[in-house]
């Protein structure tokens, strides 16, 4: 780059400093007579045009000099220019240059922790807001973008989040004494629902850093969604609730049956064989309640361990279909069963998948209309599956009901479940035992028409072939 022009002023101002003692010794050997008015003037002439040179060369290299000192601030490195004239200029700017190279690794490395230090922040599933003591936002992590949205660096917290119960937390963490130190514990915590959609139950943990960081970040905020926590203690809690409830109505009518017995109904035989017959019915509705309950908790214990075993699907309905042979004929149901020629074996659990289609086949005769026919199919699904599908021509399900046909007691009709001597728990069973086996469970419904219901399992090979009648039972 060209050298930039002196500006005059500065180059005369240099030279009058530099001319003027050599002038004053020249006036004052002129004034003493040692020196003639033409020699003293020849001689002025002459050092003040040496003395414009030099000065001339001199501000030139300190100036090279300057803007080579400012370039080490940019990012690329300067060319170290020619300093002659100014020899010390040159070893200055040696050092200055070797300060700078210092200077740099330091800032790399600086660099390098600042881009190590957010990434770790970046990094941490929880998001995280840190605030400085103004409570303005100095940081904040991917996951906390995520969840509040792009926040503005500097801006105050409450322009990402506008929960009055966090704020008074970060500012009471945040508040000082008059004498200079904070009141609050270093740390706290605080619990919100953060506005959806969707809706969350968020933990707020707070806190304090022993001192400002070097960015000003002296709160650090962690938000901690348990939303699935507190869903899971509710229906915890809904569920004991049911399942008290569930027993106290047979347990109410056997005591008062037995209350009757004792009593007014002592001797009465014809009374007390029809009484009889009722409390068998609540006894035997109580242990299915109980053989259930005891079914999904064990189901649950161990629903992350996948069955290995391999199964064959027909020999597992045909034991079930057996089971309820008795049950359809007294409803006049017939069965249609289907299994694809050479179907591939699954791989699951027999009574496990057992007690699946008894639920299922033992729904559809429960809920379909006298005279009909249900449909039990065992055929290859997608690549590498099997799916048995269970249809029936009953009243069918609204379609408002489905996304919760799986949940515990969960009923369309409590009264008709509960005369037909159901549970409300064995789809939550077949949804379980799908979910150990990695399997699908569909639900099609047509309202007045019928539902299908239908598992898919993983198979243990493709052998692939068409669904081909293996026997109807007549009804
Ligand atoms: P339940 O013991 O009441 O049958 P389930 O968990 O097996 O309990 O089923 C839950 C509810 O789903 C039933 O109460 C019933 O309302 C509905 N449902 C299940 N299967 C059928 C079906 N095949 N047809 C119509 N409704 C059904």
């Amino acid at each position: 780059m060209a050298d930039q022009p002196i500006p005059l002023r500065r180059y005369f101002a240099a030279n009058t400093v530099a001319l003027a003692p050599s002038a004053v010794a020249i006036a004052a050997l002129y004034g003493a007579g040692f020196l003639a008015g033409r020699p003293a003037l020849i001689a002025m002439v002459g050092i003040a045009v040496v003395t414009a040179v030099l000065v001339q060369r001199y501000l030139a290299s300190l100036a090279r000099f300057a803007r080579f000192v400012g370039e080490l601030s940019d990012e690329r490195e300067p060319v170290m220019p020619r300093l002659s004239f100014a020899p010390a200029t040159e070893e200055l700017a040696t050092a200055v240059a070797m300060l700078s190279i210092g200077w740099r690794r330091q800032r790399a490395s600086i660099d390098n922790l600042a881009a190590s230090a957010q990434a770790i922040v970046d990094g941490l599933p929880d998001p995280l807001i840190a605030v400085d003591r103004q409570r303005r936002v100095v940081r904040i992590n991917q996951a906390a973008v995520a969840l509040l949205g792009p926040v503005g660096a500097e801006r105050d917290l409450s322009t990402a989040m506008r929960h009055p119960q966090l704020l008074s937390a970060v500012d009471a963490l945040l508040e000082t004494a008059p004498d200079g130190n904070f009141i609050a514990t270093d740390q706290s915590a605080v619990e919100f629902v953060l506005a959806g959609p969707p809706e969350l139950d968020v933990i707020a943990h707070l806190r304090r850093l022993p001192r400002a960081a070097a960015d000003g970040s002296l709160a650090l905020i962690v938000l901690h969604d348990t939303t699935a926590q507190r869903r899971a203690e509710r229906m915890r809690a809904d569920f004991v609730a049911n399942a008290s409830h569930e027993l106290k109505t047979p347990i109410a009518g056997l005591a008062g049956f037995i209350e009757t017995l004792r009593g007014p109904a002592r001797d009465d035989v014809a009374a007390r064989d029809r009484f009889l017959g009722i409390m068998a019915e609540q006894a035997d509705r109580m242990r299915r309640l109980v053989d259930d309950l005891l079914m999904l908790s064990r189901i649950e214990q161990h629903e992350h361990a996948r069955p290995d075993r391999e199964i064959d699907l027909e020999n597992v309905l045909r034991g079930v279909l057996d089971l309820l042979q008795l049950k359809a004929s007294s409803r006049g149901v017939a069965i249609e069963f289907a299994v694809a020629a050479g179907l591939a074996r699954a791989v699951g659990d027999h009574d496990e998948l057992t007690i699946v289609f008894q639920n299922l086949i033992d729904n559809a005769l429960k809920y379909a209309k006298p005279a009909t026919v249900v449909r039990v199919t065992a055929e290859p699904a997608e690549p590498g599956r099997v799916a048995v599908a269970v249809s029936d021509e009953g009243d069918g399900i609204p379609a408002a009901h489905l996304p919760r046909l799986t949940e515990r007691f969960y009923r369309v009709d409590n009264a008709r479940s509960r005369q037909l001597g159901g549970t409300g728990l064995g789809l939550a069973i077949v949804k379980h035992v799908v979910n150990r086996h990695r399997g699908r469970l569909d639900i099609q419904s047509t309202p007045g028409k019928g539902s299908t219901f239908t598992v898919t399992l993983p198979a243990v090979g493709w052998l692939g072939g068409n669904v081909t009648p293996q026997g109807v039972t007549p009804s």
